[in-house]
């Protein structure tokens, strides 16, 4: 019933657009010269088009059994009110959501916008990171340019701009069935980071894992591929994205010693501490970095429970990849239930991996699939980005050589 009315539902948008745009073409000069509101009366349609997710989300709400969020919320930071974040009121209801909780975690909002240079350019970038943060009856929109709070090297996909991003966080994530876990995108984006960057899936263009490739385990001969600092670059439109890390989001090189981005590395990070949160997926549920609380409470690096398969090397991306339960302290969603420093009593969290228990590459590196219910409006479709794997590689900017440090 629900799966007709979807294809019904999808047959008359096709429909719609399809007289929308004879129409258009039988009277493109009236339409274009003395109508101007008809460009506004095939937005929408447009919109609606790209947007085919929107039916999926409903269904698999109605066909999921979704149980309540297993999550104790830790009311001891009441004080968030008094405000971190200028001009941002946290409405009463949502100040015990994980978003209200967490809203301090939030990078780059309004007066801690900062200018960041592109290290694969020579010139001043003035690119400037920026978030701003609205709740709504259910969600937390945040607007943001993706540039991150650090600088950065856009690598081949030369150069980052400012984006006109809205991403939408659901202000209390529902949990589902481990069953009927939705695929995050194994390309594009899958969460947003606290400093309003996108973080994507783990493969690039051509299908291949893009962080085993920056880590040299195979030879990409379809599309050259390069990772920059805190293991982000930047894609088609020039939005910046991490593949992986994104911890240096919370590491500020010492400027006073000479110390510039260039000098981020993964061994310079707190490894003593529980990691901050590092960003959102698009269920709702936190990122935290690297190091975690492992079951007897101790701090220690996360490792992800994905093996690459006998012969495999990340060439085939997500296929080289097996889940095998229990290998390292992540399950298939490169998440799990426990206390965090700003959940005492547990949270479902995911968080960023480099290393699996296998000993091998942390895949997939931050989310694979969804706790919760996502909301499927973040994904590219419907922005402006081309299909969620990015354009063809005939499309892309054409490789400019690497920045030699
Ligand atoms: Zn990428
Ligand atoms: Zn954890």
């Amino acid at each position: 019933m629900n799966i007709s009315y979807m294809f019904l539902r999808k047959n008359k948008l096709v429909f719609i657009n399809s007289l929308t745009f004879l129409a258009c073409s039988m009277f493109f000069l009236s339409c274009n010269q003395n109508q101007p509101a008809s460009a506004t009366t095939i937005a929408p349609i447009q919109n609606q088009q790209t947007k085919p997710t929107s039916a999926t989300t409903i269904t698999s709400i109605q066909n999921q059994q979704v149980k309540p969020a297993e999550i104790k919320i830790n009311t001891k930071k009441e004080s968030v009110e008094t405000d971190a974040i200028n001009n941002t009121i946290i409405p009463n209801y949502a100040k015990n959501t994980i978003a209200g909780i967490l809203i301090d975690a939030w990078q780059c909002i309004e007066g801690q916008e900062i200018l960041v240079q592109d290290l694969t350019t020579s010139y001043a970038d003035n690119i400037k990171c920026s978030v701003s943060i609205v709740f709504n009856s259910d969600k937390l929109v945040v607007q943001t340019t993706g540039i991150p709070n650090h600088d950065l090297e856009s690598g081949f996909g030369c150069c980052a701009s400012e984006q006109n991003r809205e991403w939408s966080l659901p202000l209390n994530p529902l949990a589902v069935e481990s069953n009927n876990y939705s695929m995050a995108p194994k390309r594009g984006p899958v969460a947003v980071a606290v400093n309003g960057a996108a973080i994507y899936g783990p493969e690039e263009g051509p299908g291949g894992d893009a962080v085993a490739l920056h880590y040299g385990k195979f030879i990409e001969d379809r599309q050259p591929i390069q990772l920059g600092i805190c293991g982000g670059h930047s894609g088609p439109g020039g939005e910046y994205h991490y593949h992986y890390d994104a911890n240096c989001i919370h590491w500020h090189p010492d400027t006073s010693a000479g110390e510039s981005a260039n000098d981020y590395s993964i061994d310079k990070l707190d490894s003593k501490n529980h990691s901050p949160v590092i960003g959102f997926a698009f269920d709702g549920y936190p990122i935290y970095g690297f190091f975690g609380f492992d079951t007897y409470g101790n701090v220690r690096e996360m490792t992800s429970s994905y093996r690459l398969n006998d012969g495999a090397n990340g060439y085939n991306g997500s296929d080289d990849y097996t889940y095998e339960k229990g290998l390292g302290d992540l399950d298939q969603c490169n998440g799990h239930f426990g206390a965090t420093p700003d959940f005492p009593n547990g949270i479902y969290h995911y968080h960023s991996t480099i290393k699996s228990g296998s000993g091998d590459m942390g895949f997939p590196y931050f989310v694979y699939c969804y706790y919760g219910i996502p909301d499927e409006s973040n994904y590219s479709e419907g922005q402006g980005m081309g299909p969620a794997g990015g354009l063809p590689s005939s499309n892309r900017p054409p490789p400019r050589p690497p920045r030699r440090r």
